[in-house]
């Protein structure tokens, strides 16, 4: 399986990270992380030793569970049921360095454990639609992030379209689908709990 990520995908971020530019008439921006980035079941994260700086970013997430290629919008929805949320960790020193340095960002997104994956959800036993899904993050007890999917500038189906477009969807793939604003370092010892329309679906700790 793979893991595909958007970035800049909510305004309120792309503010927070002096990103003047909206993408909005642009492209969805698109990275991969591997297999071995995945983190479930409640695992902790442990803090690697190249960064002194990791960052949670905590996401709508959504399970592929049709094969697909080249996927119109209009049928997108019939390529995903489950639903949670997820942390797409960030080494954010290792990142603005690359970026500076106009090189690929990959290992500051894509190593061991950056990817943490909550329990999944049908969507269908969720009240609201995709593109109106409540979620939020607590670190250690404080909501620190805290938005809705409305707010993404392209929606699920507009990212399963056009993810598919370059890479053949399988059953079993995963799409962290961009993080809103709040976005901030962890530390050893943190304690972070992500909610999908109040319901917990994410608990783990920092190491
Ligand atoms: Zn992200």
């Amino acid at each position: 399986m793979k893991i595909i990520c958007v970035g800049s995908n909510y305004e309120s971020h792309n503010k927070e990270m002096n990103r003047l530019v909206s993408p909005k008439e642009q492209s969805p921006v698109l990275f991969l992380k591997p297999d071995s980035a995945l983190l479930k079941d409640g695992k902790a994260f442990y803090i690697p030793d190249f960064t002194n700086d990791v960052h949670y970013e905590l996401e709508l997430v959504v399970k592929i569970n049709r094969l697909g290629k080249n996927i119109a919008e209009r049928f997108a929805h019939r390529y995903y049921a489950d639903v949670s949320v997820g942390i797409d960790f960030t080494a954010r020193d290792l990142q603005n360095d690359l970026k500076k340095k106009g090189l690929p960002w990959e290992i500051s997104k894509a190593f061991d454990g950056a990817a943490v994956l909550g329990e999944f959800v049908g969507r269908d036993s969720l009240s609201n639609s995709v593109d109106s899904l409540h979620f939020s993050l607590l670190k250690n007890g404080e909501c620190v992030q805290n938005a809705n999917t409305s707010e993404m500038l392209f929606s699920v189906d507009q990212i399963v379209a056009y993810a598919s477009r370059f890479f053949t969807l399988k059953i079993g793939d995963i799409i962290y689908t961009g993080t809103p604003a709040g976005v901030g370092t962890v530390n050893v010892g943190d304690h972070l709990e992500g909610f999908l329309e109040g319901e917990k679906l994410l608990d783990f700790y920092v190491r």
